[in-house]
């Protein structure tokens, strides 16, 4: 009996529904010689999304658009942005198309996005490709935050286009096909408000507000109400991120989603040892978007996409100001409120302490801890283990006696507290120089092992395996990363 292909998933385009000017219908580019480097049948399960067609012919020929047909009209989405600190007009989706929306069994409507997959309308002077690495580096640090459950774009698969993509140097070029709540940023309201009417930015924050904050439809201060739910959401958010330190890279406008989810992996990269001035991309000589600056520039980034609400919250432009201000000044307290909190379990302590945590990460920083070493180490004092280990991190045990014997006083014995503390704590996190060396090994190798290993690891970061060990480890001296790949 011949086999009979799996059903294509069903897509819808509810982006069409949005003013015209917000999205351009294209087609991405055809790669005959494509081939599927992976599937995230993880991923897909807990969406309860059946994997068969993803590992299809069928499923490779439509990603890669050799299928020709598509069931929704595929597109590439306008939106504007500051791209450090600085209005670069019009970005839009240069490398992505918008394939449309799944519907999960539980009913939640995620959007299937491919990256890398050739020109649009908007990608000015750039070939519309990725490369291989770049690709790889998404994939895993997504992955790495799916398994911390911290909000984010999923990767759902990969696959080399079997052409080459030039940056510098010639690369692979690759596809990822990413899910997401929503592909909507500050910079696509930038775009609307800059570019189309006053009706036009009302129709996309109308379209937010019934697509993803059905509860705030009833609210008698929509718009209002819209700029508090980001703004809470970006908070949790980038405080999440701060407490497994994770330095985003590039915060610009354009990748800073309305969902509050993880968008656009750059050079992005979990710290090694605790320096809160931390940055990893080699373009950003400034700063600007370092560890301990990233609550600074969320709110920077917020105050972008209020501006954009301004008209519609009141007639009086002064008035709009001080009603936007008021909401986006919450976001230091929502903020301050989600980092001590986790701080509080991360130490493992009875209530919120912010000048012991204050003072612990003074210590951590002075002797250069490595974080996630830190606290696994604490969580296993905590659970009764000798702290000999603990204690040999710090060069100058002096600093430390008076230090511990507060935490001992603070920290809880209570097993649920307990259980929350390791909770808090992942063992392991996708460690700079183990991301590169997964690169490596698929481009100078073709080995895709490391790449693979550290899927399985990431997915489940609070547990580690007696063979996994090595994954848990610092890079020593000669495996720093002294760069981060930009090679886009
Ligand atoms: P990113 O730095 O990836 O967030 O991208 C910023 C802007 O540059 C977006 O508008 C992208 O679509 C665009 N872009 C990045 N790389 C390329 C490329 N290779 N070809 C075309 N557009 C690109
Ligand atoms: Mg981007």
């Amino acid at each position: 009996m011949p086999e009979t292909s799996p059903a294509n998933p069903i897509l819808h385009q509810h982006y069409l529904d949005l003013p015209e000017a917000m999205f351009a219908k294209q087609q991405p580019a055809r790669s005959p010689a494509a081939e599927m480097l992976a599937i995230n049948d993880r991923l897909l399960q807990t969406m309860g999304i059946d994997s068969t067609w993803f590992h299809s012919n069928d499923g490779l020929n439509m990603l890669s658009g050799n299928a020709g047909d598509y069931p929704v009209e595929p597109i590439a989405m306008a939106y504007s942005g500051h791209q450090f600190g600085h209005w670069s007009g019009t970005l839009g989706d240069g490398r992505a198309h918008m394939l449309g929306q799944i519907t999960t069994p539980n009913g939640r409507s995620l959007d299937l996005q491919l990256k890398g997959s050739g020109r649009t309308q908007f990608s000015r002077g750039g070939d519309g490709r990725a490369t291989l690495g770049s690709v790889i580096r998404e994939y895993l640090v997504s992955e790495a935050m799916a398994g911390l459950g911290i909000a984010t774009t999923g990767s759902i698969a990969m696959f080399t286009t079997g052409d080459r993509v030039f940056r510098e140097q010639a690369f692979p070029g690759a596809v990822l096909l990413r899910s997401a709540s929503s592909h909507l940023r500050v910079g696509s309201f930038q775009y609307a408000a800059a570019n189309l009417e006053q009706q036009d930015v009302q129709a996309l924050a109308d379209f937010v507000i019934a697509r993803y904050f059905p509860e705030l439809t009833d609210s008698p201060d929509q718009y209002l109400a819209l700029i508090s739910a980001v703004t809470e959401r970006q908070a949790s958010l980038i405080a999440q991120w701060m407490l497994v330190g994770f330095i985003h890279g590039v915060m610009n406008t354009d990748n800073m989603s309305i969902v509050g989810e993880t968008i656009d992996f750059g050079p992005c990269a979990f710290m090694d040892e605790f320096n809160p001035a931390k940055v990893f991309s080699s373009i950003d000589h400034n700063g600007r978007y370092a560890w301990n600056q990233q609550p600074t520039i969320g709110h920077w980034n917020l105050a972008r996409f209020a501006e954009t609400l301004l008209p519609l919250l009141h007639p009086d432009p002064e008035k709009a100001v001080s009603l936007a201000e008021e909401r986006l000044n919450s976001f230091g307290s929502l903020f301050q409120q989600a980092f001590q909190s986790g701080m509080q379990r991360k130490f493992g302590l009875t209530r919120a302490n912010a000048d012991f945590v204050n003072h612990s990460l003074t210590l951590m920083s002075d002797s250069s801890l490595d974080f996630t070493v830190f606290f696994d180490q604490l969580t296993q004092v905590a659970c009764g283990e000798s702290d000999s280990l603990l204690l040999e991190m710090f060069d100058d045990l002096n600093k430390v006696k008076d230090w511990l014997q507060q935490w001992h006083a603070l920290k809880s014995v209570n097993s649920v507290e307990l259980e929350s503390m390791r909770l808090a704590n992942p063992a392991v996190i996708a460690r700079n120089h183990r991301v590169e060396e997964a690169i490596s090994s698929a481009l100078d190798d073709h080995d895709f092992a490391p790449f693979q290993r550290l899927c399985r690891v990431l997915a489940n970061p609070y547990e580690i395996d007696e063979a996994d060990r090595d994954l848990q480890a610092p890079p020593l001296p000669e495996q720093r990363v002294t760069q981060t790949f930009c090679g886009t």
